[in-house]
């Protein structure tokens, strides 16, 4: 693995899932796994293509009851190719002795290169070189280029190219009980000459899906005559090939793809759109506009580290920028997709989107506003079925759903099944209500970056108003403490969804969901000062705000009740009087003993009894606000809060109750003690980067990738360690680099400006470019100085 690539040799069955998830490639419109052109899903290769917000939704009857569940569609299979020499049997890996394999994912260039040299049972060796490409530029485009090259031998080759969508959502051995059959066959057949073409519909969201190939076989880049023949059946069609390979002259066979539905703008109909253009370019072509879409993507996104030691984190933060870029992109802007939580590289919760934005926003705030605009859009679609969903319940305001997919409506499932007990359980993870502060916090943010009062005015205002009535309407005044509660809901921690001993669901006062709360309502309260007074009032008279309602947020801004015990706060109410859980134990009898939950209901046992996290759940207030906003907001609310000593308290305190069964967890964990442990944090800054490439979680990659926790160890890196913060109108900085990381480089995007940040143990320097943006105040230690285009400024570091 070079600091550009990720490479596997030799081919190893156990492995495969996951390479063939870590070598998807995609646009930000739609992706497709790395798996090999000529395998099917067959428990060990799992071909899968998903387009971003494309989803449906079937009914399966299990032990007795209806579950519904809506997926991310696995689309018609566009890389089928196989061959076989002298009519006889198709290539598998299986089928040959494998003398070299090479799979590489070039990341500059946003290409997955295969090398294959073989000897068939026949003793022919022949060499095999593949290059695919999913366009970053052309993001209806696919394309895959495979040149033969016989090294000892002459003979026919006969290539099958094929668009197969006879497939279904099958990747999830925990999902298999459900419906999974998504697709319905309309239309197949060929175009013109060269080309085959197929389209299909979703069962129950309707959407058609076309795909079109052309397939050309080319000795030194020029078409050859060949024989082609059809082949079709209801939801596949392809073409066979026959040509002739001579010793040692390759022939390369070159096959572009397209892929449209009938949610694309600027289409008639996705049948069309696909047969036209899959005639109008040539894989050449599209490699040039894909690779300089790639440079452009790069020269926003990248970060340099230096010191020893640090090749390796290089190398992993540019796969997963170059992963987030493939989940969304520039293609994504103005199209109606949110996040999901594993990318478009897998099944994994069903395409779903969590609250995971926020460790993904605050990336993309910096480098692509624009982008993370129009994924706020998704959610302000759907205010109305928050709203919706809040009345229903009997609360005002909306509430946003815990995982949300096409329409907006509570997606979590209300059942899921325990692998190891083999079990069906309740699942309460709906009760996260703290989704919705997730997504004002992220409308806040994006505000402030920016500085962009019309998505406020128009946008972000209205979604931060009724997220705080939802929050108004949950809490309830206790007279005897003067203080306002929030009962019966789910803090992050997905291993506390009850107490042990009340037969409802739901936790009180979980003090993450208490003190965002307070925060994000004090945010609203501040709607007056950073909107014009007319688009104020417009906004106040288009939602009706009350004064009575302005004063009850002031108030429960300053007095939402927050539990503390031992001088640390408490995740929930009642924390304390859970039993402390036998850690040491249970690792000496389990050893990875992530999925506490699972192993504990397998044992007859409850997560709920103990005093133990999946994940920071009270440390998540540390990684949101930075000490000064921290101070100001528990002193606000009159609770005494000193960051210096209180954080690391509570930092230690969970720490050391954690078993980091999500990868969001030790991100956070990390981020938190940057400024308080710095080897500790590098420590847990190297764990985190490894969460994907080297599936720590034992098989969770495979399903999907782990989008938060990629783009949040890139943020770690830009605003974590360079404590880069946009606080009113300023900039601000205060680097504190890790020893190991001896140098820094980065560029943000900021009101106009591209901003460059070097960091070294003496300096900070700050660059921007030329350019015609107003100057900007930058901010170090207190000292604040204005930057205009072309201007430099460098703060010694002591
Ligand atoms: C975590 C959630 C997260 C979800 C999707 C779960 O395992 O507990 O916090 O939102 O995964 O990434």
């Amino acid at each position: 693995m070079s600091t550009w690539s990720l490479v596997y040799e030799g081919f190893d069955p156990d492995q495969e899932g996951l390479r063939e998830a870590l070598c998807t490639l995609g646009n930000g419109y739609f992706a497709t796994r790395g798996a090999a052109p000529e395998s099917e899903a067959d428990g060990i290769h799992y071909p899968g293509t998903y387009a971003g917000g494309l989803y449906d939704r079937l009914v399966t009857t299990i032990a007795g009851r209806e579950v519904e569940n809506e997926d991310l569609v696995n689309l018609p299979n566009w890389l089928p190719l196989t061959f076989r020499i002298d009519g006889g049997s198709w290539f598998s890996p299986e089928g040959v002795e494998i003398l070299e394999h090479r799979l590489e994912l070039d990341l500059r260039h946003g290409v997955l290169n295969r090398w294959t040299r073989f000897r068939d049972p026949e003793g022919r060796t022949t060499t095999l070189t593949q290059g695919r490409l999913v366009s970053m530029e052309d993001p209806h485009f696919a394309g895959l280029v495979t040149t033969f090259l016989a090294e000892d031998w002459s003979g026919s080759v006969e290539v099958r190219s094929a668009l197969d969508g006879r497939i279904e959502n099958d990747l999830v051995p925990r999902y298999r009980q459900l419906a999974k059959r998504h697709l319905e066959p309309l239309e197949q057949g060929a175009i013109g000459e060269d080309g085959i073409w197929l389209c299909v519909r979703t069962m129950q969201s309707g959407v058609r899906v076309a795909e079109a190939a052309r397939t050309l076989v080319l000795r030194n880049g020029q078409p050859i005559p060949i024989e082609r023949r059809l082949v079709e059946e209801p939801g596949y069609v392809a073409h066979d090939l026959t040509f002739d390979l001579a010793e040692g002259q390759p022939v390369a066979v070159e096959k572009v793809v397209t892929l449209f539905t009938s949610r694309d703008q600027a289409v008639s109909e996705p049948g069309i759109e696909a047969r036209t253009w899959a005639v109008r370019y040539r894989f050449g072509e599209l490699l040039g506009r894909h690779e300089l879409a790639w440079e452009h993507m790069w020269r926003r996104f990248d970060l340099t580290l230096d010191g020893a030691g640090t090749e390796r984190a290089q190398s992993i933060l540019r796969l997963h920028i170059f992963h987030l870029l493939q989940t969304v992109s520039a293609n994504s802007i103005e199209t109606d997709i949110g996040v999901p939580a594993r990318g478009l590289h897998g099944e994994a919760y069903r395409g779903h989107i969590f609250w995971d934005e926020l460790f993904i926003f605050p990336l993309l705030n910096f480098r692509l506003s624009a982008l993370t605009r129009s994924l706020i859009a998704y959610r302000h679609r759907r205010l109305p079925e928050a709203r919706w969903a809040a009345r229903q319940a009997g609360y005002r305001g909306a509430m946003y759903p815990w995982q949300s997919g096409s329409d907006g409506r509570e997606e979590a499932q209300t059942w899921h099944l325990n692998p190891r007990s083999g079990r069906w359980l309740p699942d309460n993870s709906h009760l996260q209500r703290h989704i919705g502060l997730a997504i004002a916090y992220n409308v806040w943010r994006y505000y402030e970056v920016t500085g962009d009062q019309e998505f406020l005015r128009f946008r972000g205002g209205e979604m931060l108003v009724e997220i705080s009535r939802l929050f108004v309407s949950l809490a309830s005044y206790d007279e005897a403490s003067g203080r306002y509660e929030i009962r019966g809901v789910m803090g992050p921690d997905e291993y506390h969804d009850a107490y042990p001993d009340r037969e409802q669901p739901g936790l009180d006062n979980n003090a993450y969901t208490n003190v965002m709360v307070a925060w994000v309502l004090a945010r609203a309260l501040e709607l007056p000062d950073v909107l014009s007074e007319r688009h104020h009032r417009e906004l106040r008279e288009e939602l009706g705000i009350t004064e009575e309602e302005l004063e009850r947020w002031d108030d429960m801004s300053r007095r939402m009740f927050v539990p503390f015990h031992d001088g640390v706060i408490s995740q929930f109410q009642g924390y304390e009087d859970l039993e402390e859980f036998d850690w040491e134990g249970y690792r000496r009898k389990h050893g990875d003993i992530s999925r506490l939950d699972r192993i504990l209901e397998a044992e007859g046992e409850s997560t709920n009894r103990f005093k133990l996290s999946k994940q920071a759940d009270v440390l998540m207030l540390f990684y949101l606000f930075s000490g000064d906003a921290l101070d100001e907001l528990f002193s606000r609310l009159g609770y005494p809060f000193d960051p210096g000593a209180d954080i690391l308290r509570n930092v230690e305190y969970y720490e050391r109750r954690t078993s980091h069964g999500s990868t969001l967890s030790r991100l956070v964990h990390s981020w938190v003690l940057a400024r308080l442990d710095r080897p500790r944090s590098w420590e847990l800054f190297l764990e985190a980067l490894e969460s994907d490439v080297a599936d720590v979680q034992g098989g969770t990659t495979p399903e999907g990738i782990h989008v938060g926790a990629m783009a949040g160890t890139v943020d770690l890196v830009q605003r974590g360690y360079t404590g880069l913060e946009s606080r009113g109108d300023v900039l601000w900085l205060n680097p504190n680099l890790p020893d190991e990381l001896g140098r820094l480089e980065l560029e943000v995007h900021y009101r106009g400006h591209r901003v460059r940040i070097e960091i070294d143990s003496t300096r900070l320097v700050l660059t921007t470019r030329p350019g015609r943006a107003a100057p900007i105040h930058v901010g170090f230690r207190g000292e604040m100085v204005e930057l205009a285009a072309e201007g430099t400024i460098a703060w010694p570091l002591a």
